[in-house]
Formats: C-alpha cells, sequence, structure tokens
C-alpha cells in the first residue's frame, strides 16, 4: 500500500495507463485498416471473377445475334458467319469456364447454377450446328425461338450473377456506381441486341413481325431506353472524361444512326414488303452502333479496375500507416517507462538510500552516475554529495573536538576533564563487579628546577616524553591521566598494589634511565595505593598522595605504597602558588625558602618518629628567617612608598610577638604543640603571604 503511494508508481500507472489507451487505439486502427486490406483483397479477386463473366458477356450477345440471323434465314451458312460464330464461340467459352471457377471458390452455389446454364447453352449449340450441318430449312424457326430465348435467359442470368458480386461486397465509393453502370451497359447491351434480333429474324425471314414479336421487340426498346436513362444519369455524377464521350459515341451510333433506321425498318416491314437494302443497311449501321456500346464497357471497365487499384493503394498505404503508428506507440511507451526507470526512478531511488545512510551514519552509495547528469538529478545528487561531504567533515571535526575536550594538548594523554567524567563510572563498576583497583600517583622530580634552568619549552617536552613513556609501559587497559601541572594519575583496573607498585617501578626506572635531549636525567616519586571497598575517590587519593608525598620526603626517584607498615607521613605539605608571586626576585626567594621552611618544620613536627628537638630546630630556623624576610621587607616597603609600610610593620612585629609567646609554651603540651603548628603555618606563612602581602606586589614589582 505504501507503494502505491510513492510518485514513482503513481507516474508508473499514469503512464502504463497512457501507454495503453494509445496501444489500443492505434490497434483499433490497425485492425480496421487489416480488414478494410482484406475486404479490398476480396474485391480484387471478385472483379477479376466478374472480368471473366464480363467478357464472356461481350461475345455472348453477338454469338446469340450472328446465330440468330443464319437460323432465320432459309440459305446454308456463309462461311463468315460460320467463323464469326466459331470465333465468338471460343471466347464465351474460354471467359465463362474461367469465370465460374472462379466463382466458385466464393459461391459454389452460384457457380453449380451457371455451369448447368452453360452447359445446357453447350447443348443447344450441337443441335444446332447438327441442323445447320443438316441443310434442312424446316423447323429452323422453331429451334431459332428456342436458341433466342434460351441464350437470352442465360445471358440473364449472367448479368445477375454479376449483379450479386456487386451487392455482396458492399462497394465503396465510385465503385458501386460503377458496378451499376457496367449492370446497366450490359442490360443495355442485352436489349438492344434482343430487339435487332427480332427485327433482323423478321427481314431475313421477309416476313412483317408478327404480334408477340413486335411487342417483345417494343418491350426491349423502351426497356433499352429505359437503362439508358439510368446510365445517362450514373455517367452525369462520375464526371469522368472518358466515360462522357464514350456516351456521345454510342448515343450518336445507336440513337442518331442505328435507331432511326432500325424503327423506319420496323415501318415498312409493317407496311410493305421485301426490303433487302433495308437488313443490308441495318446490319451495316449495327456494327458501329453494338460497337460503341463495348468501347463504352471498355471505358468502364478500365475506370472501374484502376479505381480499385487505387483503393486496394490507398488501403494498403492506411495498413502500412497503421502498423506504424501501432509500432511507434509501442515503442514510445516502452522508450518512456524505461527512460523513467533508469533516468528517475532507479536514481531517486538510490539518492533516497544515500540519504537515509548518510542520515544513519552508514557509507553512503557513491552516486557517480547520477552526478553526471546535467539534470534536476544531476543537481540533487551533487546535493547530496555535498550534504554527506559536509556531514562527514562534520563528524570527524566533532569528533576530533570530542577527542580535544578529553585529552591533554601537551601530553596527548588523558586529562583532568577525562578523568572527572569517568571516575566516578570506574568506581561504580568496580564497586557492582568487586574489581580491585589500584592508583598510582607520580610527580616528577624537581621540576621547577627543569624550568628555571632550560626554559619553559624544555620542561613541556619533558613532561611530554615523560607520559609517553609511561604511557608505552601501561597496559591499554590501564587509564593514565594528567592530573595537574607534572602529576600524573595512573588508573589500574583488576591490578591489586603489588602489581601497581611493580607497574610504577617499571615507569620510574625508565625515568631514571631516559637522557632527555636538553634537561638530561628527570626523574619521577610514585605513590601506590589499592582501593579499599567501598572508599571514595577523595579518600583513595589522599592515601596515594600521602604515599607519594613519603616518597618525595624520602629522597624522591622512588616509588612508596601505602601500606600500614610505612610510616605515616604528614599529611600537610604546602605548594608554592603562583598566587603568591610578587613579581620581586628577593621577596619571591624568601616566600619559596619560607614555604620550604613550614613542610620542613611541619613533616618534622608530624612524623610520629620524629625528635621534639628536630622539630625545635627546624621552627627555630623558620622563625630566624621569618625574622629576617620581616626585617627585608619592611625596608623593602618603606623605601618602595607603599603607604601601608607602617601598618604592615605594625602587623609583622604583632606575628612574631603572638609566634614567640606560642613557642614558648609549646613544649609539654600537645594541644598547644597544635595551635603552635597551625598558627604558624596558617596565619603566619599562609594567611599572611595570601592576604596582607598581596597587597604591597604592585609596588615592588620590577
Ligand atoms: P618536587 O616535585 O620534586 O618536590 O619538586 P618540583 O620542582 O617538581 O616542585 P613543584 O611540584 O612545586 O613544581 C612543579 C613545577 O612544575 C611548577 C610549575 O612551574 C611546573 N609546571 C607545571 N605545569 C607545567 C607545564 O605544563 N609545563 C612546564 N614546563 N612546567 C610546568
Ligand atoms: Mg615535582
Ligand atoms: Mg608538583
Amino acid at each position: 500500500m505504501q507503494y502505491f503511494r510513492t510518485l514513482q508508481a503513481k507516474l508508473s500507472i499514469f503512464l502504463l495507463l497512457t501507454g495503453l489507451v494509445l496501444i489500443i487505439l492505434s490497434l483499433y486502427l490497425l485492425i480496421g485498416a487489416w480488414q478494410e486490406d482484406q475486404r479490398s483483397r476480396n474485391i480484387m479477386n471478385k472483379a477479376r471473377q466478374a472480368g471473366y463473366l464480363f467478357n464472356a458477356l461481350k461475345d455472348l450477345p453477338f454469338e446469340r445475334g450472328r446465330t440468330n440471323v443464319v437460323l432465320s434465314s432459309g440459305k446454308p451458312v456463309s462461311e463468315r458467319d460460320r467463323s464469326f460464330i466459331d470465333e465468338r464461340r471460343r471466347r464465351v467459352d474460354e471467359n465463362i469456364g474461367k469465370g465460374i471457377a472462379l466463382i466458385g471458390q466464393n459461391d459454389p452455389a452460384l457457380a453449380e447454377d451457371l455451369r448447368r446454364a452453360y452447359a445446357d447453352h453447350l447443348a443447344l449449340r450441337k443441335k444446332i450446328d447438327a441442323v445447320l450441318s443438316a441443310g434442312s430449312t424446316a423447323d429452323r424457326s422453331e429451334l431459332r425461338e428456342i436458341w433466342f430465348a434460351q441464350t437470352s435467359a442465360f445471358i440473364r442470368k449472367i448479368i445477375r450473377a454479376f449483379e450479386i458480386f456487386g451487392k455482396r461486397q458492399d462497394l465503396p465509393g465510385h465503385l458501386a456506381a460503377h458496378h451499376r453502370l457496367m449492370i446497366y451497359t450490359l442490360e443495355f447491351r442485352d436489349r438492344i441486341g434482343q430487339s435487332a434480333s427480332i427485327v433482323t429474324a423478321a427481314l431475313s425471314r421477309n416476313t412483317p413481325l408478327t404480334g408477340n414479336e413486335y411487342q417483345s421487340f417494343l418491350a426491349n426498346l423502351s426497356q433499352a431506353d429505359y437503362v439508358w436513362g439510368k446510365m445517362e444519369a450514373e455517367l452525369q455524377v462520375l464526371h469522368e472524361e472518358a466515360l462522357q464521350r464514350q456516351k456521345s459515341a454510342v448515343f450518336e451510333a445507336y440513337y442518331g444512326k442505328y435507331r432511326p433506321a432500325l424503327e423506319e425498318s420496323i415501318l415498312l416491314n409493317r407496311t410493305q414488303m421485301a426490303q433487302p437494302n433495308r437488313f443490308k443497311k441495318l446490319q451495316n449501321l449495327s456494327v458501329p452502333a453494338f460497337d460503341s456500346v463495348f468501347l463504352l464497357m471498355e471505358a468502364y471497365k478500365k475506370t472501374v479496375s484502376a479505381e480499385i487499384k487505387d483503393y486496394r493503394k490507398k488501403v494498403a498505404r492506411q495498413l502500412v500507416f497503421a502498423l506504424f503508428q501501432f509500432l511507434i506507440g509501442v515503442l514510445l511507451v516502452s522508450f518512456t517507462i524505461a527512460y523513467f526507470r533508469i533516468r528517475l526512478f532507479r536514481p531517486l531511488n538510490r539518492i533516497i538510500q544515500a540519504i537515509k545512510d548518510i542520515r544513519s551514519g552508514k557509507a553512503a552509495p557513491t552516486l557517480g552516475r547520477e552526478m553526471q547528469y546535467a539534470d534536476e538529478i544531476g543537481q540533487l545528487s551533487a546535493g547530496v554529495k555535498l550534504l554527506e561531504t559536509t556531514m562527514a567533515e562534520e563528524r570527524h571535526l566533532r569528533e576530533l573536538s570530542e577527542l580535544r575536550a578529553v585529552t591533554d594538548e601537551l601530553t596527548g594523554i588523558y586529562n583532568r576533564h577525562y578523568f572527572d567524567l569517568n571516575i566516578g563510572g570506574i568506581l561504580e563498576r568496580a564497586d557492582r563487579y568487586g574489581e580491585t583497583l589500584s592508583l598510582v600517583s607520580f610527580d616528577l622530580d624537581a621540576f621547577k628546577r627543569v624550568n628555571d634552568t632550560w626554559g619553559h619549552p624544555a620542561g613541556d617536552a619533558v613532561l611530554a616524553q615523560s607520559a609517553r613513556l609511561a604511557q608505552s609501559l601501561v597496559r591499554s587497559s590501564d587509564l593514565l591521566f594528567r592530573f595537574g601541572g607534572e602529576e600524573f594519575l595512573l588508573v589500574m583496573p583488576h591490578t591489586p598494589a603489588a602489581g601497581a607498585f611493580a607497574a610504577a617501578e617499571k615507569i620510574r626506572q625508565a625515568f631514571e634511565e631516559y637522557e632527555h635531549p636538553e634537561a638530561g636525567v628527570v626523574t619521577a616519586s610514585f605513590g601506590v595505593t589499592e582501593r579499599k571497598e567501598k572508599e571514595s575517590f577523595n579518600a583513595w587519593y589522599a592515601r596515594t598522595d600521602r604515599a607519594l608525598y613519603a616518597a618525595k620526603q624520602s629522597g624522591r626517584n622512588r616509588v612508596v605504597s601505602a601500606t600500614d607498615s610505612l610510616p605515616l607521613v604528614s599529611p600537610v605539605h604546602l605548594e608554592w602558588m603562583p598566587a603568591w608571586e610578587s613579581g620581586h626576585p628577593q621577596i619571591d626567594e624568601q616566600h619559596r625558602k619560607l614555604v620550604d621552611l613550614a613542610n620542613s618544620f611541619l613533616a618534622a613536627a608530624l612524623q610520629p618518629e620524629s625528635q621534639p628537638a628536630d622539630a625545635m630546630a627546624a621552627l627555630e630556623r623558620l622563625l630566624e628567617n621569618l625574622a629576617r624576610h620581616f626585617a627585608y621587607e619592611e625596608k623593602l616597603l618603606s623605601e618602595a612608598g607603599y603607604p601601608g609600610a607602617a601598618d604592615h610593620a605594625a602587623l609583622h612585629a604583632r606575628l612574631l610577638e603572638k609566634t614567640r609567646r606560642l613557642t614558648e609554651s609549646h613544649p609539654g603540651s600537645e594541644a598547644k604543640a597544635t595551635d603552635c603548628f597551625s598558627y604558624v603555618v596558617n596565619d603566619v606563612v599562609i594567611g599572611h603571604m595570601l592576604s596582607e602581602d598581596r597587597r604591597f606586589f604592585p609596588y615592588v614589582r620590577p
């Protein structure tokens, strides 16, 4: 059902219907033309049959007439008459035989009828020949009447057969008129022949016409005139010059010359006796008159056969045209359907498939051929191609930016952002499946010195190379992150502490053995922990960081595993912050020194095995430096014209005062000791540098 809603289906159905109508229409025309062609063939065939009958009728009235004359006279048959009759008989026999044979193919009953009449005719001929050769004249007049009646009946039968042919054919246009004209001509010839024969018989007997003969004579004449009238009417309509001319010739020969002579002869015959000259004159005039009728018949025959030929040609042309039209129709429809399929439907389907594939991210089919088309399909394909390229580029860019978002640009390993995104999932998975997870945190040793000595770019190169080294040594299931400046985290799924320790050790050794082109060997310190069940990341990381710190504390370039056997290291370690950077070299150096001393003090004070004396010594060193630094700073500030110089100096004094008080009360009291550490680290070193000192930074910056 969905298919029928497509343009392809609708157009296909439309094309098929149009084609079907076109084909049915041309098929209808073709069948019509074919039938017309068959009909014209049939007419042609029948015309041939009719031709033989027609030719037979040309000679039969002469055979009848001359035989009539011979039988009428009491004299023996002259040589001339004999040969005239024989010649006519021969032609009659030839044509009748062929005509009947042809009619037999289509109309056996009619042919049989004609054959029987012909057989009677032949039998009568024999009888007449026998009488004539016997030389007796006694019963000739009776025989003449029989002959005349039977031959006339035979002629009429043939004319009827001729007529039947025309009726059966349902002849088209002029052919029908021509056919009628031929029948009239034949009838006319028959009538004038009969009338002539009646008169000739009387004249040669040299007796007046009997009443019956006269009646028959008049009937034939009026019949001839009647038919002539019809012929003239037909000829009027036909407008054929040859026929018109021939008609005038007949009129002139028959009505102009022969007929007056005939009428005069009859008049004389009725009133006077013995007119032998009349007979001769009449016979002389009858020849051109009767001949003219045949010439007219010949002219008819010619036009008719020409017309039939024309008709045949026209029909054949129509047939060829209809066939051509039909073929063109079929070709056009097939071509159109094929063209639509090849140039529209198939490319459209391919384009649609391409669009679907592009949308689902699959490799789209190549629209190479379609793109070469200069039409709408070509434009559409080019558009789809462009879309595909744009989408691919966009996808590539997206992938690239996604990759950028999760990787660190300098080292190429995962960045802090990606770590934050994934750590939750990693821990969740480990909790669900009871996975053993280990974490290695490592930090390059004395990296600040690398930067200071070789410059930041060299430091960058060391960082990148170190990351590459570490990455090349871990398993693909391990996740290596750049966690901060030069601190890295290695998350190791399915790995217990011992495995993580070994991995860290491998990396450490690799660092130790690697000579950076500019900076030389840069080692790192490693803290390793195995995650406790359900441990939070912060707690886990704090343990790891403590282990790392312990590694740093115990001399760097080593791996420390956070096992319980390990000495607890100070959980507090001050990192130098960029915000503390004043820009004044001496001040910054002194500040860094103070941070270092604070760290040393914290480490000494908070380590379980540390001696209180060590802590005190570290504190002494710190305070000593602090006092020296304060004095330097106060001098610098007043020289630099810092407006708060006096206040700052007063603050220094207050800080030193309080510190001294706290240190003095320190020994003996644990609580006091904690207060002291916290005050020294938080208020004096960090708090002061972070808040108060920062105010004068702009005044001392070179
Ligand atoms: P240690 O860790 O052994 O205690 O000594 P350290 O010198 O490494 O000390 P610290 O961790 O305080 O110094 C880290 C230095 O690394 C400070 C900072 O300028 C530098 N650093 C951080 N990130 C980058 C970086 O992306 N490129 C470079 N060149 N240096 C960096
Ligand atoms: Mg470092
Ligand atoms: Mg560091």
